[in-house]
């Protein structure tokens, strides 16, 4: 069987299956060496412990270190599996040895098989289907504040608002910057929702850091390595969209980046690719989506709105995306799209909203129904 035509195992319901290392690490089809390892130490290993385990695989050469994900992780590089059994013999640790041949290591399945949890203020990304949702760009108190309450009001988790834009003509509106976020962070206040904002510049980080509750990497910004490091060191959840050419091993290598540097709280997020369409802004590449939520523990999400240009596209591609298994949906609607300052045509109008969540939670109540989902939209105060 070739690569290609490997199924992806992945059910609606409950853990994705990916094949890890057999449960023995002495069993026949384990390598006596790989690339990487990963070893998932049973649930409440001493961190003590752990360290001494790192530590001791460190004095032996070989590149070690510790992750918090899902439970105890140790990653190491090129080793033999002899040293890694010797290493849990000598510390009396129980552990699984996952032996790595993808250039991603921390990202994949096996490292968290019940799928990892990214927390937004409240909200749980990686249980039931999440929302995020709001303007492309805040622009004045008065329509922040009114795209807020009409967010709170719609059952929406996470409001959004871009105060840094990434405009692709010098001359189009930038963004209030941080002003634009005080207003931001002062809405999300008044309406009991956290918000998320997207970072261009590693310098901003520390101003930022108080006036967010998850910071978002822009799909211009997918493989901006300075960046990723720096948020990488941060305790904040990052939504890290798909640019819009890079392909699925490229954007969980950026993924990777977050990871490797300490930040587990990644949400990962398709806003379309570029294609021949020219009857969309760019194509929602929903299958890419799928493949990225099977070979990772990541909550997956998907941008309809950026990547369709068209408000009308966006509740039935949200609807696909629930159906599909995914995370959840982050669109833009806007108080007055007609005089928005940046993607007003592609932003819903407020009165939009309650149909598009009452069809959700439809089509949610009807893959619950047919045992293909579990409910996680909550009621929409009314
Ligand atoms: C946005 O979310 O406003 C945005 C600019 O998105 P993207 O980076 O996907 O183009
Ligand atoms: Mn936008």
């Amino acid at each position: 069987m070739s690569k290609r035509d490997e199924p992806l195992t992945m059910p609606l319901v409950g853990p994705a299956k990916v094949a890890g290392a057999p449960v023995d690490p002495r069993a026949a089809d384990e390598p006596a060496r790989a690339s990487a390892w990963l070893i998932r130490l049973e649930a409440g290993a001493p961190e003590r412990t752990v360290r001494s385990l790192v530590e001791r695989l460190r004095g032996q050469g070989l590149e070690a270190a510790c992750h918090d994900i899902g439970g105890g992780l140790v990653a190491v590089g090129r080793a033999e599996r002899e040293q890694l059994r010797q290493g849990l013999e000598a510390t009396a640790l129980a552990g699984r040895l996952i032996a790595v041949e993808t250039p991603y290591r921390l990202v994949r399945r096996d490292a968290a098989p019940e799928g990892s949890i990214v927390r937004i203020g409240a909200r749980a990304f990686g249980r039931g289907f999440s929302l995020i949702g709001g303007p492309c760009a805040v622009e004045s108190r008065l329509q922040i504040q009114a795209a807020a309450r009409a967010a709170a009001g719609a059952g929406i988790h996470v409001l959004r608002g871009g105060a840094f834009k990434p405009r692709t003509s010098p001359y189009a509106f930038q963004g209030l910057g941080l002003r634009g976020l005080e207003l931001l962070a002062e809405a999300g206040r008044a309406s009991g929702l956290p918000v998320v904002s997207e970072i261009l510049d590693p310098g901003h980080l520390e101003r930022m850091y108080p006036l967010v509750d998850a910071f978002q990497v822009g799909a211009r910004n997918m493989q901006n390595f300075e960046l990723l490091k720096a948020l990488g060191d941060v305790d904040r959840p990052v939504v890290l969209k798909r640019g819009p050419s890079a392909t699925l091993e490229e954007w969980l290598l950026a993924a990777e980046y977050l990871l490797a540097g300490g930040n587990g709280q990644v949400l990962l997020c398709e806003r379309g690719i570029r294609s021949f369409n020219t009857n969309t802004r760019y194509t929602l590449d929903l299958a890419t989506a799928v493949q990225a939520k099977a070979l990772t523990h990541l909550p997956v999400i998907v941008d309809p709105s950026h990547a369709t240009g068209l408000p009308e596209l966006v509740p039935p591609l949200a609807a696909a995306a629930l159906a599909a298994g995914l995370d959840g949906v982050m669109f833009e609607f806007h108080p007055q799209p007609e005089a928005a300052l940046s993607d007003g045509p592609q932003a819903l109008r407020v009165e939009a909203l309650d149909a598009m969540v009452e069809r959700l939670r439809r089509v949610e109540a009807a893959l619950a129904e047919a045992g293909l989902r579990e409910a996680g939209l909550p009621d929409t105060p009314r």
